[in-house]
């Protein structure tokens, strides 16, 4: 297997074999301050820091030898003895290295993309098929062109499905992750407005996301949100493809779903039970249905998808729970937000039943381009009974409230804008009782857990 491997240096590779001997055995170390022994550290490069330059921390944390770029001076102080295997490029050299590291597990491979949905897809399918097969999946979001390479070669050699979430925000991207992956099936969340500042349009946003099927491996299947009009026209020979959604034209159809407190039960049209999901929302129903097509594309059984999907636990802050003050609820959903992802929470609020406060709290949404303040503004629409309250953080997230202002003079909604967290705070506290449920959505940076954190009920 060649892995760009050009020259080994040191003795000491002796006694821990060849470059094809090492993949799989040693854990990889990109970052030189989080210790992993026995590791191999690669050295990345990128806009602010160059991982050569901590080579002597990654032996301090446990790195067993290192992949260096052949330009790049060596240290001084390196011991002697210390293996490196010099590279071209330490970042080539890592996505090779899992390119081989996939052929020679053979796992078969799940590749998940979409605006949004990507890690609760991810995480459900993972819950499904750690039922049936050893599974492993992308850890929290590592999904991009260092991210995937790295969940390939974290995975235990006796991987049976490997399921890798894929992102993207520019063209090219995600063929490039697909022919890494080499993916038996491909899957489609939804598209969304994400990352529309480097690829013009929606439209292209569904361009780029169907990349994902350039490496898709031969008799390979494309799993998509069957709903979305950009993605109806695909048509193709070259692999199969599989619809899910709520729709009637979809292969599989989503029908009967019902909420309750704490998660939804839904149908899935030729088959006979019912599905439950301890998850609200009915983007999260959807997010089901193509994990089930998923899931039984690879050969999984039905009541093995019922028991994973009844028993799934999401990754931390996505539509997550908590006790606040004075017996209310919680909704942490600040993982990230775009206008369809905050819409879909919206939905979710304004449908649970047993609360007289619904209020929503909206922050700031980035990466949306030119249009952002229209596609702030646009979230307004959504801000109607049952819900009670918007509170509205940060200066884009002042865009929302302003939205709601133009609509009308006088919002059916309690309407208050601040500039910061903090300020926010005492008017936040002064909603919670029994009977209120409040949502936390704004993009990562905005960091809206921290709200939360000062809300919620002492243990
Ligand atoms: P990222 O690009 O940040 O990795 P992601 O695609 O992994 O995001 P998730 O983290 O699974 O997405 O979900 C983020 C939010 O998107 C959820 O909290 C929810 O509000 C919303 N969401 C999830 N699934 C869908 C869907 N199918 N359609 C619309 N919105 C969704
Ligand atoms: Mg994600």
């Amino acid at each position: 297997m060649s892995i760009g491997i050009d020259i080994i240096r040191g003795q000491a590779i002796q006694s821990i074999g060849s470059a094809d001997h090492l993949i799989g055995r040693l854990a990889i170390m990109t970052d030189s301050r989080r210790p992993h022994r026995n590791s191999l550290f690669v050295p990345l490069i990128g806009d602010h820091f160059n991982g050569h330059q901590f080579i002597n921390k990654a032996i301090e944390n446990g790195a067993a030898a290192a992949l260096w770029m052949e330009r790049e001076p060596l240290p001084q102080d390196l011991p002697a003895s210390f293996p490196l295997f010099l590279v071209h490029d330490t970042l080539k050299a890592l996505q090779n290295m899992a390119k081989g590291y996939l052929n020679q597990v053979q796992p078969k491979v799940i590749a998940v993309t979409g605006s949004n949905g990507k890690t609760t897809t991810k995480d459900m399918l993972y819950s499904i098929l750690r039922g049936a097969f050893r599974t492993f999946k992308t850890q929290g979001n590592l999904n991009n062109h260092i991210g995937v390479p790295l969940t390939i070669l974290a995975m235990p050699e006796d991987t049976e499905v490997l399921v890798l979430e894929m992102g993207m925000n520019h063209f090219g991207e995600l063929t490039f992750l697909s022919q890494i992956a080499k993916p038996n099936v491909a899957l489609i969340t939804n598209i969304g407005e994400s990352h529309i500042e480097y690829l013009g349009s929606r439209a292209g946003i569904a361009k780029a996301k169907l990349e994902i099927v350039n490496g898709l491996k031969k008799h390979g299947t494309l799993i998509l949100d069957g709903d979305e009009p950009l993605l109806a026209p695909v048509q193709t020979n070259a692999f199969q493809i599989v619809r899910c959604g709520y729709g009637d034209h979809n292969n599989w159809h989503i029908e009967d779903v019902e909420e309750s407190p704490t998660g939804m039960r839904f149908s899935l049209r030729g088959q006979k039970h019912p599905f439950d999901l301890p998850v609200l929302g009915k983007h999260n129903v959807k997010n089901a249905a193509l994990s089930f097509a998923a899931a039984r594309v690879i050969g999984t059984d039905v009541d093995t998808i019922r028991h994973g999907l009844a028993h799934l636990q999401l990754t931390h802050l996505r539509f997550e729970r908590l006790n606040g003050l004075n017996g209310s609820l919680l909704i942490n959903d600040c993982y990230n937000a775009n206008p369809t992802s905050m819409k879909a929470s919206l939905e979710t609020l304004k449908n649970m039943s047993g609360f007289d406060r619904r209020v929503a709290v909206l922050g700031d949404m980035y990466e949306l381009g030119k249009n952002e303040k229209v596609m702030h503004k646009g979230v307004a629409a959504e801000l109607t009974p049952p819900l009670t309250h918007v509170v509205t953080i940060g200066d884009k997230g002042a865009w929302i409230a302003e939205g709601l202002h133009e609509q009308s003079e006088d919002p059916a909604v309690e309407v208050r804008a601040y500039k910061t967290k903090e300020e926010a705070l005492p008017y936040l506290q002064s909603l919670l009782d029994a009977k209120t449920v409040m949502l936390f959505k704004a993009s990562r940076l905005m960091a809206l857990e921290q709200l939360s954190s000062h809300l919620q009920a002492e243990e």
